[in-house]
């Protein structure tokens, strides 16, 4: 609307022109172009939104310029023909160019020349001058060369100033900014144009200007009224002047500047200088001084800027923990961040100029000389596709220790040199954790020695590469173990364990392998080609495995066991396996396991090597601990009574109760299936079986009125079996029969070894009433001394004595010696085994008191014990 106004203003000043003077109806033009222009331009100031106050500045800026423009140029004709040098008007014109200078500058972006404002202003200063000095030479120089009154020049050189200084900044400003910078500067344009024509009109026609010269200022003041009204939406954003163009304009514009001035000195010859040139020329060349000073100073900090962020990115590699260094192709290092010194205590500057290799263990160092060549090939695809290589070494500390480390390579071009970059990360910690938990996974805790899962792999692995050599299988088995944590409790035993276990490394060689099996088991793995000084041959090898088990057991028993300041002696029974061809590892292992077990079965503290016929043993055991198994719940037992008469009066005085099996037809000996039981824990419901069984039938006997004992066999695993006293307190009750009648019978060995257990039991069911017998006396080791601290009413003289009676004179006299030491002890003595009339006669002459034997009674069902009550008469008196 202000701009059809302003249009219409310009239509009236156009028909006036027909009888007023040319120059009122250029000034008349001007103020109202200029007027409208200045309403509109703050009208558009106030309508822009408060968050836009620069281009709102702007825009006022470019109203009070053209208002004053358009006072000056009204009154201008008034002004003209007074004596001053420089009109009023002039001034009021010179203000209004300046402040559509400062108007049309405003919204510059600083930044759209460059990197600084020292980049702007120079560029601007190049451009502006040379601008000027064409225009200068071009227009204004003749002008001057005629003018004989220089102030006339005043204003079309200020608006040529002006202009100039602001050109740059309006045309490199951007968007929204760019309308008003370009409206002001189109603005400036036309009144510095129409100057230098009112210039050149005072000059050559005494001030007539033309009218088309008159009208340019207010047509684009018309213009520059629509401005602000412009439509927005059109206003698309306007990409910024590539930085070629920024930086190369005012280079154009001098070189151009400089042609014209050449020109014009050649065409004009040696006229008199125009006396700004000289100054504008040499300010140019100063300022470019100057701009190539800031170019030369930006290029270095620059450098400087990369420089520092590549150690920015070092630092950065290192504050994460990494090293980074720099080294060529054949691992000379040739720069080292300084994190060497305190993640393996090298001072770097040590360290440059010296080889990796140097620090790298030696088996690392091939697959780091081909990370180095893989980053060298000369094939830029390979190159591309290897542009970073990953590789794990051990470094050499300088305290001498090798650390693990995980590097990355890459390739690092450097001032025309192909360098590797190397990040390097110490693993000490991951590899230590690693090697902790393969540590905790094969190794067992309380011996410190490899375990049993380990020991299994080994042997596997060993087998599979298995060369001519012997490979052999040692098993050591602590015998008497199982009462060592009962007695001193489970760390006490823990502690055995571990000293054994030391006892046993010291005994092995360093390169056969020891494990903890589990319990109170070891196993050694002896490797194909032998230890040791016999390694060799065969048989050699076979012979070194046999010494070192027997080291072994001499390694367990050789002194005791010290835990809880109690000294402990323990055994080792130790089983040997040689692998065959093609055996697997877990046979190997069991075959050990099995020699082991017959180790035991043989009384334990000794070597067995595995023979076929062992593994057999075992499938046949196992097979008869099943049976039993089966026996027990069909009822196959039975119960034989051999009685145990009064050598003298030739009387019944107990009977003792053997086990029997039927299985099938045939009648099985206690020996061959009592050690089984006893291993499956079997034994213990039979012999509670049996207890129930042979107290009911003894007192049924005694109700008969037969003063009759009663005599049974213990095992140990049965005595220390809980609640063992109440089990035969509660058959005692059951059947009525007075503990007095019932005496049980143990082996000497139960009474040395683990001797605590059960000479306790026993006391307390000695206290009970009952009482105690030790069998096969003289078999074992207790002395005869040893018999006076044992709660024992009863010894039994075992056969073997018996058997040489009459006949082998030792073996008399042994006896004669027991039967009169167990009479001085105030014990029972019943000699066991007489089979013939002169042992006993030598017996009773002795003065043994009891007898048994197949000479007396052969063991009878309990039918035949009735009828040898019936009859009451004695055997003995039957054979006499
Ligand atoms: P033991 O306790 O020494 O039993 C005596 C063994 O000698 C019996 O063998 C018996 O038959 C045998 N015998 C008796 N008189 C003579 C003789 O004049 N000449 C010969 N050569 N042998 C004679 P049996 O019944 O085979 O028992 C063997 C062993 O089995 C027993 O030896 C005992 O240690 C054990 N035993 C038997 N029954 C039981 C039981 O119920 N419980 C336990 N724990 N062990 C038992
Ligand atoms: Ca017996
Ligand atoms: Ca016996």
């Amino acid at each position: 609307m202000t701009a059809a106004a302003g249009l219409g203003a310009a239509g009236l000043a156009a028909a006036l022109l027909a009888d007023a003077s040319t120059t009122a109806v250029t000034a008349v033009a001007g103020v109202v172009a200029g007027l409208i222009a200045a309403v509109s331009l703050l009208a558009g100031a106030v309508r822009i939104a408060p968050g836009w106050r620069h281009q709102s500045a702007a825009w006022r800026w470019l109203a009070s310029g053209t208002a004053a423009w358009a006072a000056g140029v009204g009154v201008r004709p008034l002004a003209e023909g007074t004596p001053f040098m420089l009109t009023f008007a002039d001034v009021l014109l010179v203000v209004g160019a300046v402040l559509l200078a400062v108007g049309s500058g405003r919204t510059a972006r600083r930044r759209a020349y460059g990197r600084s404002l020292l980049h702007y202003a120079t560029s601007a200063y190049i451009s502006a001058a040379s601008l000027f000095a064409i225009a200068w030479v071009v227009l204004l120089a003749p002008l001057y060369a005629r003018s004989d009154e220089p102030s006339t020049l005043v204003s079309p050189v200020v608006c040529l100033l002006a202009a100039c200084a602001v050109a740059p900044a309006a045309l490199a400003s951007r968007s929204a900014g760019r309308r008003v910078g370009i409206a002001g500067l189109a603005a400036l344009t036309a009144i510095t144009l129409q100057e230098i024509a009112t210039a050149m009109a005072r000059v050559t026609t005494g001030g007539a200007l033309s009218l088309a010269a008159g009208l340019v200022a207010p047509l684009a003041f018309l213009l520059l009224a629509a401005a602000p009204w412009a439509s927005r939406a059109r206003t698309r954003p306007v990409r910024a002047p590539s930085s070629v163009i920024v930086e190369g304009a005012p280079l154009v514009l001098a070189a151009v500047a400089a042609v014209v001035l050449v020109v014009h000195v050649i065409a004009k010859g040696s006229e008199r200088p125009v006396a700004v040139l000289p100054f504008v020329v040499a300010s140019v060349v100063v300022v470019l001084l100057a701009k190539v000073f800031v170019l030369a100073v930006e290029t270095a900090s620059m450098r400087g800027g990369l420089d520092s962020s590549e150690r920015r990115l070092i630092h950065l590699a290192e504050s994460a923990g990494d090293l980074v260094l720099v080294c060529d192709h054949d691992g000379v290092m040739r720069e080292m961040g300084a994190g060497v010194e305190a993640l393996y205590g090298y001072p770097p500057r040590e360290l440059v100029g010296r080889s990796i290799f140097d620090y790298v263990h030696a088996e690392d160092a091939p697959g780091i000389q081909a990370a180095l060549k893989t980053l060298t090939a000369d094939d830029d695809l390979a190159l591309e596709r290897q542009s970073a290589c990953r590789v794990a070494c051990r470094v050499r500390a300088a305290d001498g220790t090798w650390r693990p480390a995980e590097s990355v390579a890459t390739r690092h071009p450097s001032e025309g040199e192909d360098l590797v970059l190397i990040s390097t990360r110490d693993v000490s910690d991951q590899v230590a954790l690693r090697n902790q938990v393969a540590h905790l996974t094969f190794h067992d805790g309380v011996t410190g020695l490899p375990n049993r899962a380990y020991f299994e792999e080994r042997t596997r692995e060993v087998l599979a590469r298995r060369g001519g050599g012997t490979t052999a299988v040692v098993f050591i088995d602590l015998d008497g173990f199982t009462g060592v944590n009962d007695s001193v409790g489970h760390a006490g035993g823990d502690y055995l364990l571990s000293q054994a276990a030391r006892r046993l490394r010291a005994a092995v060689h360093s390169d056969d392998t020891l494990a903890r099996w589990g319990g109170d088991e070891f196993a050694v793995l002896l490797e194909s080609g032998g230890s040791g000084p016999s390694a060799g041959s065969g048989t050699a090898d076979a012979q070194s495995a046999i010494d070192l088990a027997e080291r072994l057991v001499r390694a367990v028993s050789s002194e005791p066991f010290r835990v809880a300041d109690r000294d402990i002696a323990l055994t080792a029974s130790v089983g040997v396996a040689f692998a065959e061809d093609g055996v697997p590892a877990g046979d190997l292992i069991r075959n050990a396991d099995v020699a082991t077990t017959r180790a035991k079965e043989l009384g334990g503290r000794r070597v067995e090597v595995f023979a076929a016929h062992m593994h057999a043993d075992v499938v046949r055991r196992l097979e008869l601990a099943a049976d039993l198994q089966r026996a027990l719940l069909a009822g196959q037992f039975a119960v034989e009574y051999q009685p145990v008469v009064d050598l003298s009066t030739s009387r019944v005085t107990a009977v003792e109760a053997l086990v029997r099996w039927s299985r099938g037809n045939t009648l099985v000996p206690p020996q061959q299936f009592l050690g089984a039981a006893e291993d499956t824990g079997l034994i213990v419901p039979l012999s509670e079986w049996i207890l129930g069984e042979a107290c009911r039938e003894v007192a049924a006997w005694r109700a008969s009125s037969w003063d009759i004992g009663l005599s049974l066999n213990l095992s140990s695993r049965q005595i220390t079996a809980p609640r063992f006293v109440e089990t035969v307190e509660a058959a005692l009750a059951e059947s009525g029969l007075p503990a007095s009648a019932l005496t049980l019978e143990v082996i000497e060995e139960m009474l040395v070894e683990d001797a605590d257990e059960i000479v306790s039991r026993l006391s307390e069911l000695r206290a009970l009433g009952v009482r105690l017998a030790i069998d096969d006396f003289g078999t074992g080791y207790a002395s005869l001394a040893f018999l006076r601290q044992l709660p024992v009413d009863m010894i039994k003289i075992d056969p073997s004595f018996v058997s040489g009676l009459g006949r082998d004179e030792t073996l008399t006299l042994l006896t004669r010696t027991i039967v009169r030491l167990g009479h001085d002890l105030g014990l029972i003595v019943v000699a066991e085994g007489i089979e013939r009339p002169e042992q006993l006669e030598l017996l009773r002459e002795m003065g043994c008191t009891r007898g048994q034997g197949y000479l007396v009674a052969r063991p009878m069902a309990a039918r035949g014990v009735d009828s040898l009550m019936r009859t009451s008469l004695s055997p003995l008196q039957e054979t006499a």
